[in-house]
């Protein structure tokens, strides 16, 4: 089994601040994180190995110091850990950044061999768009699970998997053929604590870089000239008035909210 995670390294929005004058964020001292959804992903992968042997590998896009965020996911338990950082990425759109992971992803199944199961987050925490894992599933040509809350069953012998989605509705159970992509929400699984071997393995597990150097790229697919997202306007949402609070009995609360939402109703 061999399973790859796209994982980003995000700020932590919980620290980002908004500077209200300007509209735009405040990114000073804020720490930058493993975004959340990734590292159930690594959880998933990680367990499926124990469970079934095989090898976990992790690649990002991004800056050196997205290492830190490789270094995270290798001490989670995953085997491999590549950087993509190359200048020529500056200021891709989703649709860049999906070329160049996919790209990324086709040179570490030159080196590292087949993929089973491919790994994204439901959507960054940051950009938020939940469009780079579809883009990369559609590139690859592959089944794409999204919204992945439970990973039912792996049968990599007869390459299938059986897996638990939510839905807008509620939830659905597919068996999809491997190899699949899985876009995966936070309640997929509880985070563990890695062992100490494989922190001591980590530690010791050089991050592998790509680049336009080592990686076979088209140009014309690559950054801000070839992204055509456009961004027209970047505006912070007006802050919202505190809402009244209604107090009484229930049979009070409930003359009261019916006086405020009858208007609404035709
Ligand atoms: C015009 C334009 C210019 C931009 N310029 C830049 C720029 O210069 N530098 C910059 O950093 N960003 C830039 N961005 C933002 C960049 O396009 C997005 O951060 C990126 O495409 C991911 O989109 P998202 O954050 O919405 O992630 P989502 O699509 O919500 O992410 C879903 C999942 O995809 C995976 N994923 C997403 N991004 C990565 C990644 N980089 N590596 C590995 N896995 C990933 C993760 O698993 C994540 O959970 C730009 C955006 C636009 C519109």
């Amino acid at each position: 089994m061999h399973a790859l995670i796209f994982i980003k390294q995000v700020p932590d929005a919980s620290q980002v601040r908004v500077n209200y004058e300007t509209g735009t964020l405040i990114r000073e001292g804020v720490p930058a994180i493993l975004n959340p959804f990734e590292a159930h992903a690594v959880e998933e992968a990680v367990r499926l190995r124990e469970k079934i042997g095989g090898k976990v590998s992790v690649l990002t896009m991004g800056p050196p110091q997205a290492t830190d965020a490789l270094k995270e996911c290798l001490s989670m338990g995953a085997d491999n850990a590549y950087l993509l950082s190359d200048r020529v990425f500056a200021g891709s759109d989703t649709l860049a950044t999906s070329y160049a992971l996919y790209e990324g992803a086709r040179k570490i199944i030159e080196l590292e061999g087949d993929v089973d199961l491919f790994f994204a987050g439901k959507q960054a925490i940051d950009g938020d768009t939940a469009q780079t894992g579809p883009g990369i599933a559609t590139r690859f040509g592959i089944p794409l699970i999204t919204y992945l809350i439970k990973l039912d069953e792996v049968n990599i012998d007869k390459k299938y998997a059986i897996a638990t989605r939510l839905t807008e509705f509620g939830q659905e159970t597919v068996k999809t053929p491997l190899p699949a992509f899985f876009t995966v929400e936070e309640t997929l699984n509880e985070l563990s604590y890695a062992p100490l071997p494989w922190l001591i393995k980590a530690a010791q597990t050089e991050i592998k870089r790509l680049s336009s150097e080592n990686v076979e790229l088209d140009r014309n697919q690559c950054g801000l000239k070839h992204s055509p997202t456009k961004v027209k306007k970047a505006f912070t949402p007006e802050k919202r008035q505190r809402g009244e609070t209604l107090k009484g009995t229930c049979n009070d609360l409930a003359k009261q909210a019916s006086e405020i939402l009858l208007p609404f109703v035709k």
